[in-house]
This record gives structure tokens, sequence and C-alpha cells, in this order.
């Protein structure tokens, strides 16, 4: 084998295939793209068993990626509906898939989607294995979780939520801190309350090199989780937060020293004036390392607009560092995405991830923009629709109303300025 990991081919000076895919996916040098693998500052996630993997980058200098996240749960428990999202989402151009099933023939479903879909698929082993045990949280052991951690990294996993760096530590600063939300990471909960029934420490902080070892062998990126983040604006960048995200920096450090690729969670709920500090703290404690966030939600009072809430915090934060959004859809708070929920989340992530590309300066974000605006001044709907990010719902919005000049639309038609004013008209 001439290498282990992605990290570790970059620092030996192998150009793997899947850094092969992001050169023609991204405007980034092969060289900027292997010192940027070798330092931490990006990660291919790209299993060994993951065989139809299309290569995506996710950090520094690169897109700023989406991911859908789906599975079923014990109320609603249909796995070809979640497949069929699953395809729906990698037509609609997500870049990653994260499985969170909780209930039913988990395994098959993961094994599954690793054959038919082509974008790095993540997955959050802790809930597995309350599915695939059925037993009391407290009766779980650290064979039974590191069990299912290795099958996960066997069966072709990209990436895995791991909240590591939720220790005692961190658990005993989150009792001293009284949150309005407590913890609202499902990880996060069954591992806080592992630990406070067995009187013992998160296993996977205790025995992390053990997990190190799965993901270098199957070249597992490491999501390190993120089990206390705020669930609420007010709990935004607090002690347990920030105590949660020193460790995260401490482990990031030690999973580098065996080649493994990391990426770090992020929040949550965050007011709209801490995105930017939160950006600056997580890539200064993980010292650069591509941060994954979920939102950041910046008001708590809009269920059923929550991929709205999430988009307007994930583009500041992404504008601002993040380099991975995690989608929200309308349904966040109120039940499990359908598929036009979906849908929605992930355009409105995507928007979101380009708005921000712009502002950060991505090499070829901008030129897509001056495309369709070139295209909007010469009423060139044909090319407008194929420019569009979503050219479905743009072709239905134009054919549900149109104008009697085919040239211009129903919103100002005969006084369309743009017709009126064109240099050749
Ligand atoms: S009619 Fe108005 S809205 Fe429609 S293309 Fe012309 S300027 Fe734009």
């Amino acid at each position: 084998m001439l290498y282990t990991t992605q990290m570790d081919a970059a620092k030996k000076g192998i150009f793997t295939k899947q850094m092969e895919d992001v050169i023609r996916d991204e405007q980034i040098s092969k060289e900027e793209l292997m010192e940027k693998i070798a330092t931490g500052k990006i990660v291919i996630p790209a299993n060994k068993n993951h065989k139809n993997l299309r290569g995506i980058a996710v950090g520094e200098g690169t897109k700023t990626k989406v991911n859908v996240n789906l599975g079923v749960s014990e109320d609603k428990c249909d796995p070809n509906a979640e497949l069929e999202k699953a395809q729906t989402a990698v037509k609609y151009k997500a870049d990653a898939i994260m499985d969170l099933s909780t209930f039913g023939d988990t395994a098959k479903h993961r094994r599954r989607l690793v054959e038919e879909i082509p974008v790095m698929i993540g997955t959050v082993p802790m809930y597995d294995a309350v599915a695939k045990y059925g037993k009391n949280i407290k009766d779980m052991t650290e064979e039974d979780l590191f069990r299912v951690v290795e099958e996960h990294a066997k069966d072709g996993i990209d990436f895995l939520t791991i909240h590591a760096g939720f220790n005692r530590v961190a658990a005993e600063r989150v009792d001293n801190n009284p949150r309005l939300t407590h913890i609202v990471s499902r990880g996060g909960s069954i591992l806080y309350e592992w630990m406070k029934l067995n009187d013992k420490e998160n296993p996977f902080y205790e025995h992390y090199d053990r997990l190190l070892d799965i993901c270098e062998k199957y070249d597992v990126t490491l999501s390190l989780g993120d089990g206390l983040r705020p669930g609420s604006i007010k709990d935004s960048t607090d002690a347990p937060q920030i105590q949660e995200l020193i460790i995260l920096g401490e482990l990031t450090k030690r999973a580098w020293k065996r080649n493994v690729q990391v990426m770090i969670e992020g929040p949550g709920h965050v007011p709209l004036n801490e995105i930017v500090t939160n950006m600056q703290i997580q890539k200064k404690l993980c010292h650069g390392a591509p941060f994954y966030i979920l939102g950041p939600i910046v008001t708590d009072v809009a269920p059923g607009y929550d991929h709205i809430t999430s988009a307007i915090g994930g583009t500041l934060a992404a504008a601002n560092g993040a380099d991975f959004l995690c989608y929200v859809t309308p349904a966040e708070h109120l039940r499990l995405p359908d598929l036009a929920d979906m849908k929605e989340g992930l355009m409105a992530s995507r928007i979101a991830a380009h708005a921000a590309d712009i502002a950060k300066g991505v090499k070829g974000a901008i030129e897509w923009d001056h495309k369709m605006s070139e295209a909007r001044g010469n009423l060139d709907w044909k090319t407008m629709f194929d420019l569009a990010i979503d050219p479905e719902k743009a072709r239905e919005y134009r054919a549900s109303s149109m104008p009697i000049d085919g040239e211009v639309c129903t919103m100002c038609g005969d006084l369309c300025p743009i017709k009126r004013t064109k240099k050749d008209a």
C-alpha cells in the first residue's frame, strides 16, 4: 500500500484519483490542494470501500459544500423513501448525504446508500448503536460502540460524526453552567447519559487512539461532533460550547499525527452578532481544520421557516470561514422532513453556500452570477433557466404566467425596462 489516507498521500506527494476529481470541480492548483490536505486545512472524505465515490473537497479555498440529512426513525420507517430522497438530493447537487437512521435494518439501508450514492456519505454511529443493540443506554458497552464504528467504516462510510470531545470535563461544564435548552445533540445527550449512569469517561475520548486506528485503516474522515452545540440563541457561545471546542482542537492535532483527516462540527443556534466570533474561535482553536456547521439558526421563533433562519446564519458563517453547511429544512424542530422539505432545505443551503463563496472570493464563484446577469440583460430566457440554481422552479414560475410579449415577463409587461433600454432596442 502506497498510502493510508488522503492526508498521508498528500504528505508523501502522491496525487490520488480523488484529488484529481477535486481539481476537475474546483479552481485550485494541484500543489495548493495537496499542501492544504497535508496540513489539515482541506479534507477529501473518501472511504476506501466507497467504490463509486467522486472525490469532493471540504475546506479552505474550495467551494462551500452542502450536506443533506436523511434516515428512518421508529415513527417513520420507509428506507425506500429515504433512498429516493438521497437520489433526489444528488440530482439537486447535494455534496454529501448523512444517514441518521435510528430504526430497523440500518446496515442494509446504509450498504444500499454506499452502493448507489456517488457523493460523500456520513453517519453518526452512536445513533445506530441504539437501534442495533436495542439496549438501555446504560447497558451499552464500550465494545458495542467501537463495533458499530468499525462496521460503518467497513461499509464504506466516508465521514463519521463522533462526539469524542464531549468528555467528563465538558459534562461538568454544562452541569455548572445551566442552559435554557440543556443538550440538544442526540449523540451528545446519549453520551452524557452514558457517562452519568456508568460514572465513566466517554469511551471515544478515553480510547481515542482506537478510534484513530479505525479511521486510518479505512480512510474515514473524523467529523468531531459538537455534543454541546447551543440549542437556543441564549446558550450560544457559552462555557460548555467553548470547553468542548478546546478539547476538539486538541483531538484534531492527535488525529493529524496519525494522518487521519478531521472536520469540526459547529453550532447550532447563534444570534447573527455572534457568528463571526464563533467562526474565528473555531478556526483558531482547531488549527484551521474545516468547519462543518448546522445552521447556525439566527432566531428561535420561526418553526416552519428554519431553512431561512439557517440560510441567513449559514451565509454569514460560510463567508467568514465555515466550509460545509448541513442543510436545515422547513420541518426542523417539527417532524422528519419529506421530499419537498428536503428540496427546500437543500436549495436554501446551496444559495447560502454560493452567496458566501462570492463574499469570500472562492475562485469561479462570481462568474456564474455574471453569466446570469448577462442573460437577464439580454432577456435570454433559455440561458437564464439553464443557469438558474433550480432550473425546474424557474421554468415552472414563468410558464405559470406567460406574457403577451414573449420576450418580457408579466411583472412589467410592455413597460419592461430591460427591453425598453436594451442597447439594440
Ligand atoms: S418585465 Fe420586468 S421583471 Fe420581467 S424581465 Fe422585464 S424588467 Fe424583469
